[in-house]
């Protein structure tokens, strides 16, 4: 393979905080290791039209405590076409470029995996999605902010529930996987937690909210993930507890978008600098089509496909140790 001398970085899909401190990451330990790097605006969007910038150590400055990202994120429909890839590709050599490394989530390593395979493109991918839902590390990128987030959140709606012996549901990000819902439940005391993993069953949820009631609480906060099994959203549910349990007064409190923002946590930024610097080391080594994930706190590279096929699974103790917290 040829030197790696101009390194290309960009974020796709939805962005999550630490997505600024990675780009920040990469673009320092290119100037450090003496390699140009290129800022792609809107992801693959951005690859397609050459919207790039040069980018050096200063360009990054004051961003590390910044949400969102500068370089801006977005989906590409053209991208999945091969037409559209190759516009990229005949892009990217204009510009010389000869290696990317894309932040994001699975569906955005797809893209990076076809574009390697189609043109034997270096290609590295750092894990930013607030949903934890990439195989092949503990964390992704956002996932602690956003659980500090959604835990501050709910402690803000303890105030009022308790105040008004009120029942919350109270919906959170996840459609296909719990751990948001899961963490954050049992940092924020929560009563029940429905995850997409495990059907509770509506008999079960009513039968312990009866039991919290006469156990002498005052208010109860019940987490929904997005995609839970009961077959029912959060006012469904409100409804649902309404007519069956008339002793709550029930409210519901939809999280949404909010749990995406915010200054990225201390363990995000930290995790967002060394998987960068670990993904720029991982392309001039000669290494592609890997993903830079962490595990027992070390960094390791795991096979793009791998990350993309492989699923996550919730941890059993935690749903253990909610059970019980709830006694
Ligand atoms: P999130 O976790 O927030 O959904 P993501 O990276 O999975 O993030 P997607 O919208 O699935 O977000 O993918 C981002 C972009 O990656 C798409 O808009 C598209 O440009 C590209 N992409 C996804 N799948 C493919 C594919 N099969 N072929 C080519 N490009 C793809």
């Amino acid at each position: 393979m040829a030197k790696i001398q101009k390194i290309a970085v960009f974020t796709s899909g939805g962005d999550s905080p630490g997505m600024n401190a990675a780009i920040r990451s990469v673009v320092r330990t290119c100037a450090y290791l003496e390699v140009d790097c290129v800022g792609i605006y809107h992801g693959y969007e951005g690859m397609i039209e050459g919207n790039f910038k040069a980018m050096d150590a200063r360009s990054v400055n004051n961003i590390i405590n910044k949400g969102g990202t500068i370089l801006k994120s977005a989906r590409s429909v053209e991208f999945r076409t091969a037409e559209g890839r190759k516009k990229a590709y005949k892009q990217l050599k204009a510009e010389g470029i000869d290696a990317f490394i894309v932040i994001g989530g699975d569906g955005s390593f797809t893209g990076a995996m076809i574009f390697n395979q189609e043109y034997n493109f270096p290609v590295i991918g750092i894990p930013g999605t607030i949903d934890n839902d990439i195989f092949g590390t503990t964390f992704t990128l956002g996932f602690d902010t956003a659980l500090n987030t959604v835990v501050e959140a709910i402690d803000k709606i303890r105030d009022t529930a308790s105040s008004h012996n009120r029942l919350f549901f109270v919906e959170v990000m996840g459609r296909d996987v719990g751990h948001i819902a899961l963490n954050a439940g049992i940092g924020a005391g929560a009563e029940e937690i429905l995850i997409p993993e495990e059907n509770l069953g509506l008999d079960r949820l009513i039968e312990s909210l009866r039991r919290s009631k006469e156990s002498g609480k005052s208010s109860s906060i019940v987490i929904v993930a997005e995609g839970d099994k009961t077959g029912k959203n959060v006012f469904e549910l409100k409804e649902y507890v309404e007519k069956h349990l008339p002793i709550y007064d029930v409210r519901v409190s939809v999280l949404g978008h909010m749990q995406r923002g915010g200054a990225p946590s201390c363990y995000d930024r930290v995790l967002a600098s060394r998987m960068g610097v670990r993904a720029v080391e991982a392309l001039l080594e000669g290494r592609t089509s890997l993903m830079v994930g962490i595990q027992d706190n070390k960094l390791i590279l795991t096979p793009i496909d791998k990350a993309i096929k492989g699923h996550t699974k919730i941890d059993k103790e935690l749903i253990r140790v909610s059970d019980i917290m709830t006694v």
